[in-house]
């Protein structure tokens, strides 16, 4: 069992320099690179003063996460799909208009329950997972803390409206996560849809429809006459047979929070997506800091149930505190280890938010780009006008090497905000604000979250710099 020592800086987020002046100090000489074994880091662990046995997250990860299932378990599970797209253009609605074509809700006439994620089942016998909190916050928020639930994003556009800012960030948010779109132009009832510029205006974002030669399957659907469902349906079991989307049923569950609160009565609740595996009551786990042993679980029914397989949400009670939205959640054998992981996690948090790891910053990126760990250098563009965004776009595309290369993840009109913030962080990208300023929210995100904005008034700058940033001469002040 050995480590690296850049690992171990990593995990105890402590800098890789100060781990090989210790392990020194100790006798032992090495570079940050190099491996060293158990005891060794265990000594390093005390020496920096932390508390810990070992047990570390790599026995959740490398346990549990990290084993690779065996083919013949592997079953084709549900899709897990996100609603995106600009205000009022009918996410919400919509979410409730499938959820109403439940087949099995409507034959037991059963209650709906806001849980954050609901199943539907389908006429064919199949079933789609939509996540019940609509847009590109959430979703870009899960993904910043590691979670991809989502395998398909169905993108809503009025017909009568066309695509607005949000339409935008919500294409971007979706391409960076390398999730497939499903169009939905909604509204198709009024008077004034019209589809075909929706379209149209799709094009421009490098979304070509099927009608115009390309790939982007767009259904024309009404959330309140319901027109267009089935079809909707079909289209998102259709990508999902494409996705080949399998789990293993048989293993302890693996999952993500897709939302969580404290509730008076109930105690911490949490609502999970499990991803592979079959969660039963009395399961002992770990999600986040936290952990726990279920001790009930309920459905998007509010029914209780005894499991919940591979894509399925529950409800879980009997948690020990409350995690985040996006947290992992991780069956463990027994309460021993989870606590000492939950212990082990708690201990690493505080002392990363103490250490306030920056890892936005273009410095740091650099040094990954230098290292071969990214080959490129993402950025999130906002500018004043139009022609400056078009302008800094094109050059920045220009930019680069084969090894490495900037890519602009979103680029749009007006200042930064805490949506750009978190795209950057789930990313790993830079903000480049031209001519542009971030709003208060945006700063505060962007200092807790260590994201760099940098600001420019010269189109020139922003090249030259990241011409510079890519070819490592940046100087690390400026
Ligand atoms: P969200 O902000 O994207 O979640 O949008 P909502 O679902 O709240 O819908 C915004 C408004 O559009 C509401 O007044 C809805 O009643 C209306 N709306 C949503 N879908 C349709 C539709 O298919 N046809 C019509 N005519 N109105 C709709």
């Amino acid at each position: 069992e050995t480590i690296t020592v850049q690992e171990l800086a990593n995990r105890m987020a402590e800098r890789g320099g100060e781990v090989v002046k210790t392990l020194m100090k100790l006798g032992v000489m090495v570079t940050i690179n190099q491996t060293i074994d158990a005891d060794t880091a265990e000594l390093v662990v005390e020496e920096f003063g932390h508390k810990l046995r070992r047990v570390s997250d790599s026995d959740v990860e490398i346990g549990m996460r990290g084993d690779p299932d065996d083919d013949s378990n592997l079953e084709p599970r549900a899709p897990v799909v996100t609603v995106m797209g600009h205000v009022d253009h009918g996410k919400t609605s919509l979410l409730d208009a499938l959820r109403a074509s439940d087949v099995v809700a409507q034959e037991a006439g059963g209650i709906t329950q806001h849980i954050g994620a609901y199943q539907v089942h389908l006429a064919s016998g199949q079933s789609i997972t939509f996540i019940d909190t609509p847009g590109h916050a959430a979703f870009t928020e899960m993904r910043a803390r590691g979670a991809n639930v989502t395998d398909i994003v169905v993108l809503v556009v009025a017909a009568d409206d066309g695509i607005m800012e949000q339409t935008v960030e919500a294409i971007n948010h979706a391409k960076a996560a390398q999730v497939p779109i499903i169009v939905a132009i909604n509204k198709m009832d009024k008077p004034e849809a019209n589809p075909d510029r929706v379209k149209q205006e799709l094009l421009s974002h490098d979304l070509v429809v099927e009608e115009m030669g390309g790939e982007i399957i767009a259904i024309p659907v009404s959330a309140k006459t319901r027109e267009g469902l089935p079809d909707l349906e079909e289209a998102i079991q259709l990508q999902a047979e494409i996705l080949e989307l399998k789990a293993n049923a048989l293993r302890a569950a693996e999952g993500v929070v897709v939302e969580a609160r404290l509730e008076q009565g109930r105690g911490s609740v949490a609502t999970v997506l499990v991803q592979r595996g079959t969660l039963r009551m009395g399961d002992v786990f770990v999600t986040g800091n936290e952990w726990g042993r279920v001790r009930a679980l309920i459905n998007d029914r509010g029914e209780r149930v005894e499991e919940a397989g591979p894509s399925i949400p529950v409800e879980v009670t009997g948690l020990q505190g409350t995690p985040h939205a996006g947290d992992d959640f991780v069956v463990v054998e027994d309460e021993t280890k989870a606590r000492e992981i939950s212990e082990f996690r708690s201990e690493a948090k505080r002392q990363s938010d103490m250490a306030r790891s920056g890892r936005g910053s273009l410095e740091q990126m650099l040094s990954k780009i230098k290292e071969g760990e990214i080959k490129e250098l993402s950025v999130v563009v906002k500018s004043d006008v139009q022609g400056s965004q078009e302008a800094i776009v094109q050059a920045l595309n220009k930019v680069g090497t084969d090894e490495a290369r900037v890519r602009v993840l979103h680029a749009g009109v007006g200042g930064v905000n805490e949506s750009d913030i978190t795209l950057a962080r789930a990313s790993d990208a830079i903000v480049i604000a031209f001519n542009v300023r971030a709003n208060a929210q945006a700063r505060d995100a962007a200092r807790r979250d260590g994201v760099d904005i940098r600001y420019y008034s010269i189109i020139y700058n922003v090249v030259d710099e990241m011409k510079a940033a890519l070819s490592g001469l940046l100087d690390p002040e400026q």
